[in-house]
């Protein structure tokens, strides 16, 4: 069933700015449920109830569902940001107002464009909208982020009648990244990104303009069949493969390999659903069982019998489990805490990543400056 929420969302803003014909695109395929969009939505609802127990007493509903210790920490983590920013307005003797889970309508510059403010404080001049990621797989920044932008369009527009303010501070909290990074417009600056968007968003609502490739096709639901993400990641593989690679080609192809890793399951998987549920006969390919591994049915009855015929060590020494499932059992935090003088990090392996990369540059301990 195609998507019911916002053709033009602000999630996916950066996508259909890009790429405006993909919204359009998008908008005729089925969303598919994933564990990690049912695990943000729970810590979200955890943390709407803590702000509203903490704020706004008497207007919240406790989630049902549990939180374990990875999600309670994270959440404690933003409930906490947040606390702080409301907090830190009051002691310089403002009325800060906070409001959580907010309806905010950009559809003046973007068509039926609307999204929800995690939460909003409002205070002297300033209007803070802080939004919760939930995710840990890409670390996600506020600035020139146009998510956040249009939230804080939105949020403009709401109050602007009620609270004169003159910048707008934009906040992600990314607690299971430790990532808490904020950007800074006025007004005017924020308005004038608007006139832009305005542009991009009536091409993109009319399906007009030209698909585009790049790192925002990640998340496009028409990456399956999409030629021209096919073009980008795969062109420097097969399309300008000279017969010597040139520095510039093989650079190319390590920034875009993860990608492309990507791409190459996505593609596959894709393809064998379509074999498997719909019965497509894809030229050159068929379906075959995969290989498959032996097991035991019934532990219990296998010891028994093994036992019985004189095989008494047949049991794996006890096992801890990973430290990402402890973290996951106790929180980041606890664990930490807890763990402090049994847990090593050893030197990580040297790695090619892009130049913009937050970690500082390898040193090999191996390297011998006496020779400079
Ligand atoms: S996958 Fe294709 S349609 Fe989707 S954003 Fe990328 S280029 Fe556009």
């Amino acid at each position: 069933m195609p998507a019911k929420h916002a053709i033009l969302s602000a999630s996916s803003s950066a996508r259909w700015m890009a790429c405006p014909p993909s919204a359009r695109a998008e908008s005729k395929m089925e969303d598919k449920p994933s564990i990690f969009a049912a695990e943000g939505t729970l810590a979200h609802a955890w943390g709407e109830y803590f702000l509203r127990q903490k704020y706004l007493p008497g207007t919240g509903v406790e989630p049902e569902e549990e939180m374990d210790g990875e999600m309670s920490e994270a959440v404690r983590f933003y409930v906490d940001a947040v606390s702080e920013v409301f907090e830190a307005e009051k002691a310089k003797g403002n009325h800060p107002f906070i409001s959580v889970e907010q309806r905010l309508d950009f559809s003046p510059w973007v068509p039926k464009g609307f999204g929800t403010g995690d939460a909003v404080i409002v205070s002297d001049g300033t209007i803070e909208i802080m939004d919760l990621k939930y995710g840990k797989g890409v670390l996600v920044l506020a600035k020139d982020n146009p998510q956040l932008r249009l939230y804080a369009l939105g949020a403009w527009w709401t109050f602007k009648d009620i609270f004169p303010f003159k910048n707008v501070r934009m906040a992600i909290v990314q607690p299971r990244l430790n990532n808490l990074d904020k950007d800074t417009l006025t007004v005017p600056e924020l308005r004038s990104w608007g006139y832009m968007v305005k542009e991009k968003a009536a091409l993109a609502w009319n399906g007009d303009g030209h698909r585009k490739a790049g790192p925002h096709c990640r998340f496009c639901k028409c990456r399956d069949t999409c030629g021209v993400l096919s073009r980008y990641l795969l062109d420097p593989v097969t399309g300008k493969a000279a017969e010597t690679l040139t520095d510039d080609q093989i650079a190319e192809i390590i920034l875009k390999a993860g990608d492309i890793k990507k791409y190459l399951t996505d593609i596959s998987d894709y393809a064998l659903a379509k074999a498997v549920d719909n019965g497509k006969a894809w030229p050159g390919l068929k379906v075959v069982e995969g290989r498959s591994v032996r097991k035991i049915s019934d532990e219990g009855k296998a010891a028994d019998v093994l036992k019985l015929n004189g095989y008494n060590d047949i049991y794996k020494p006890q096992t801890l489990k990973t430290i990402t499932e402890l973290e996951k059992l106790c929180g980041k935090k606890r664990f930490g805490d807890l763990m402090k003088d049994v847990i090593i990090k050893p030197k990580g392996k040297p790695t090619l990543v892009p130049a913009s990369d937050r970690r500082p540059e390898f040193v090999s301990d191996d390297f011998d400056d006496s020779v400079l």
